[in-house]
């Protein structure tokens, strides 16, 4: 049996990162930066304000705290709006938030500090401001969230919302990124329905396919849906090469343990450059792994999984989603692990493998995470697997006790 570490390396040194490519922004969500953003703006772009209110000069309000001063209103400035005159001494410009700061007026009082006095008898506004500022009060400076020249994003980033919103803010529309992968999923075997229609002995409803793309999606891949392939050889040849010439890899479950009628690896063997494993841990055992002929001398990876449902998912995590990650540039391959508490018995028996417990998981008040285990075990048991939240690293031996530190991989952020 292969240690997991050794086949994860090997899958991962045949998965390079792809060649870099420029994207506009809002098609690159969840992508990874292949080179640093530099801005070449400032932003803001300019002083203005961050509340409605009153531009003044702070020196006219000084006493304002504890005995209210009335100035004139001298004009008004909205957000989007340019300044058509300076600020005078013993004046106020209404001013509304984000709006460019006048020339001559160095502070701005909140309008909860304000009072409108309304239009004199010669036609004069005035307002009566019954706070004192400092200079500079609720002024953003041009510049204090990004100046020109600043590398705001270090290669290596994912492109998150907040960040394309950075990007826009700057006026960078294309960024260069590790592109997302085309990813092939398809399910093989004769016993898989997949049409709704009603089974017959020794027939099931094919699930892997529609798992394995929500994790492709989750993943940040785009899927392209192969559906089933038959135990047959020639059509098998044929839809995998095709997606080989069309896609940047390809994920199949099925066909790939022991026992296997061989049509799979007949194929396999035959059209692609194959690694036969089985790997020292449970589930998930059988894995393949392989490239084949792309496009201008690509090597196109498959990744072989088991069929078993619970087999399936945790292969995947453990190889293809690792792999899939690097290609597209990611740093941190793996999910985030942590050492939790075991808050029941882990049992197992010695076989020379590593077992991937399936388990439920919340932090306790001791700010541990607490786990554990989801309730059936059987690689064919998805139905208690779906709802994990993390798998449980449990060591060859005979298991853990309630109580005892064990590592857990999160496969999903605690709510
Ligand atoms: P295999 O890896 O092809 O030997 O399949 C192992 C087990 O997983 C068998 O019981 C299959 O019927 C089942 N299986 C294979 N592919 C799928 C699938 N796409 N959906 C659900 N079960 C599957
Ligand atoms: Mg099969």
């Amino acid at each position: 049996m292969t240690p997991l570490e050794d086949a994860q390396e090997f899958v991962l040194g045949s998965c390079p990162p792809k060649p870099p490519v420029k994207l506009r922004r809002e098609d690159a969500n969840g992508l990874v930066l292949a080179t640093a953003v530099v801005s070449t703006e400032v932003v803001p772009p300019f002083d203005n304000t961050a509340v409605d209110g009153y531009a003044v000069r702070s020196a006219d309000v000084a006493t304002a705290a504890t005995d209210p001063v009335e100035l004139i209103v001298a004009g008004e400035i909205a957000a989007g709006a340019a300044p058509d005159r300076p600020l005078e001494a013993g004046q106020a410009i209404r001013i509304m938030t984000g709006a460019p700061m006048p020339e001559g007026a160095d502070a701005v009082v909140m309008v909860e500090d304000s009072e409108r006095l309304g239009l004199d008898d010669e036609g004069v506004e005035r307002v009566r401001l019954s706070a004192t500022v400092p200079p500079g009060a609720a002024i953003r400076g041009a510049g204090d969230d990004v100046g020109i020249g600043d590398e705001i994003f270090a290669a290596g980033t994912t492109i998150t919302p907040a960040v394309q919103a950075v990007l826009a803010s700057v006026n960078a529309s294309q960024v260069e990124v590790f592109p997302r992968l085309r990813v092939a999923v398809l399910s093989t075997g004769d016993e898989l329905i997949d049409d709704g229609s009603p089974l017959e002995l020794g027939q099931i409803r094919e699930s892997n396919k529609t798992m394995l793309a929500g994790m492709l999606a989750e993943t940040g891949c785009d899927v392209v849906d192969l559906g089933v392939v038959r135990d047959d050889e020639a059509e098998l040849e044929r839809v995998l090469r095709s997606a080989a010439e069309t896609c940047d890899a390809i994920v199949s479950s099925g066909g790939v343990s022991m026992g296997d009628y061989d049509v799979v690896k007949a194929v396999l063997g035959r059209i692609a450059d194959m690694t036969w494993m089985q790997m020292a841990i449970k589930p998930a055992k059988p894995f393949a792994f392989g490239t084949l002929d792309g496009p201008g001398g690509d090597r196109v990876p498959i990744f072989g999984l088991p069929g078993n449902p619970v087999s399936s998912l945790v292969s995947y995590e453990l190889m293809a989603r690792p792999a899939l990650r690097r290609m597209m540039g990611h740093a941190r391959l793996t999910r985030p692990s942590l050492v939790a508490v075991a808050d029941a018995d882990f049992r197992r028996n010695a076989d020379g493998k590593v077992h991937f417990a399936r388990v439920n998981g919340d932090f306790g008040d001791d700010g541990r995470y607490h786990v554990r285990p989801v309730g059936a075990q059987g690689s064919h048991q998805l139905a208690a697997t779906a709802s994990a939240d993390a798998m449980a690293v449990i060591p060859d031996g005979d298991g853990l006790a309630a109580g005892s530190d064990v590592a857990v991989l999160l496969l999903h952020q605690p709510a």
